[in-house]
């Protein structure tokens, strides 16, 4: 099955919009060369604006990190998929600080992936386990119950992208090994193979998060069942970004 290799950024609370014109800016030459491998990028809301601008005519893709379950409304501060889906071809959903310090559960993400599915938002839905979890033998039974839940009762997921992101492993310099990841990733495709079907679990794109710099990237990139990463403050260094997307072309996946 030819997946085509995902390297997602994911900015997350970081950089003024000037900031961000100023990182594509410097990024972007050089992303434009890498062809075989999809880039996308998630600056804050206020820079999709200019960010879209700027990547117009690009190869490089546009997401936002997070969207509201309902359409519009008396929802202060809130950005909805109807919003968004004139700029964003992705939005991350069910990130891992959304859910610990945001309140967000599997049933808020469930209605959120919906939303972003009908208004042809492709979602990139974050699954992790706590160190605890893992500690005590249930990362893969967590994974599981947390895909199923938030998958719910969606009839299909075509496009849909997974990102494997160990809680412990964000943001902490700690990455998980690529054989952890990968029989997470056997889990992940048995799940989606029983809920749609083996042509679903083939063509589902799976990445890894947590702590990936261009240093360890080819780990994870090499194998088999790993299409890419969903890469957090690395991806806020313009070397460090390119140096892990120009690995997701070497290896080839
Ligand atoms: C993330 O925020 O999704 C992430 C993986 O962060 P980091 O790469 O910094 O661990």
């Amino acid at each position: 099955m030819n997946r085509k290799p995902l390297i997602a950024g994911n900015w997350k609370m970081n950089t003024t919009t000037g900031e961000a014109v100023s990182l594509v800016t410097q990024m972007l030459p050089e992303l434009e060369r890498i062809k075989d491998v999809e880039v996308a990028i998630f600056p804050p809301f206020v820079s999709l604006a200019p960010v879209y601008d700027l990547l117009a005519y690009s190869s490089v893709s546009l997401g936002a990190q997070n969207m509201h379950y309902e359409e519009k409304g008396a929802y202060t501060g809130e950005i909805s998929a109807l919003m968004l889906k004139s700029l964003c071809k992705y939005v991350i959903i069910g990130h891992s600080e959304r859910r610990q310090l945001f309140g967000e559960n599997n049933e808020i993400i469930n209605k959120k992936l919906k939303k972003a599915l009908q208004a042809g938002i492709t979602p990139i839905l974050c699954l992790g386990e706590t160190l605890e979890h893992r500690q005590a033998g249930l990362a893969e039974e967590t994974i599981s119950y947390q895909l199923k839940s938030s998958l719910g009762d969606i009839p299909g997921i075509e496009y849909t992208v997974i990102a494997y992101e160990p809680i412990w492993a964000i943001g902490s310099g700690i990455n998980a090994g690529a054989d952890e990841v990968c029989q997470i990733m056997d889990v992940i495709r048995k799940t989606i193979a029983e809920l749609y079907g083996k042509a679903a679990a083939n063509s589902i794109r799976l990445l890894y998060g947590g702590s990936v710099n261009n240093i360890n990237a080819g780990e994870y990139l090499s194998r088999e069942s790993i299409d890419g990463a969903l890469v957090g403050g690395a991806s806020l260094k313009a070397d460090q970004f390119i140096g892990i997307v120009r690995q997701a072309c070497q290896t080839g996946i």
